[in-house]
């Protein structure tokens, strides 16, 4: 088995272990990554990837991925939606107003989305703040092509690992899934939210354990980016 094998086979442990018998899929994240890992990677069954930039993702992915489903999880500007469109099977990082507006305008068919929520309110993140995540989608119908899938939380990063640091992530993880499936309850036909996308290397377990349905997994997979 190959390198890249052995480490999806040993993470695949970890989600299963940290939730039994709950499915969560494994989304391999492969910005920064060639061709043979990515080969590797699908080799050991992955059949769901995530990029972060659409020049990127438009050079290593030729149209037409097959079996492989590609998301976009990165900021899309508005420049690079026309590009994006043919590209990517859904954008996870419908992260403004502004950009589910364009993209809107911009589409012949319907597109499977998720909003990004900036649960930290980081300023060097993207994406709306957990307040924000009601209002949005109750009147995401406006938007009449976007099919709300999820929500793609980004978290802070623990700034060390004190067990305090490690508490303060998983309640934000917590309220983030508690914030789901109470958009869930609303049952919005275009909002449906089966996916909550949570969850990288260094913190998947808590994700996993709080009710994420995807994990990003980048480096805990191929390692270093080069
Ligand atoms: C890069 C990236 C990931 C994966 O991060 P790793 O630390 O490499 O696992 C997940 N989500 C998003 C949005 C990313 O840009």
């Amino acid at each position: 088995m190959s390198e890249v094998g052995e480490r999806i086979a040993e993470i695949r442990y970890r989600i299963e272990r940290a939730r039994p018998g709950r499915q969560c899929q494994l989304m391999a994240v492969t910005k920064g990554q060639g061709g043979e890992r990515i080969d590797q990677a699908i080799a050991a069954g992955v059949h769901l990837f995530g990029e972060n930039r659409v020049q990127e993702a438009g050079a290593k992915w030729p149209r037409g991925t097959g079996a492989v489903k590609l998301h976009m999880i990165g900021h899309l500007q508005k420049n690079k939606i026309n590009s994006a469109i043919p590209l990517f099977i859904a954008i996870d990082s419908i992260d403004s107003e502004g950009l589910a507006e364009a993209l809107n305008a911009r589409l012949t068919r319907r597109l499977s989305v998720m909003l990004q929520v900036n649960v930290g309110q980081e300023p060097s993140k993207f994406g709306v703040s957990s307040d924000a995540v009601r209002p949005f989608l109750a009147k995401a119908q406006k938007w009449s092509w976007l099919k709300f899938d999820g929500i793609l939380a980004v978290l802070p990063q623990a700034r060390d690992s004190s067990a305090a640091e490690g508490k303060r992530i998983r309640r934000l993880m917590q309220e983030t899934s508690e914030l789901w499936r109470s958009c869930q309850i609303d049952q919005w036909p275009w909002a449906p939210l089966p996916e909550l996308s949570m969850g990288m290397s260094g913190d998947f377990e808590w994700a996993v354990e709080a009710g994420a349905t995807i994990v990003r997994i980048g480096q805990g997979i191929f390692g270093p980016r080069g």
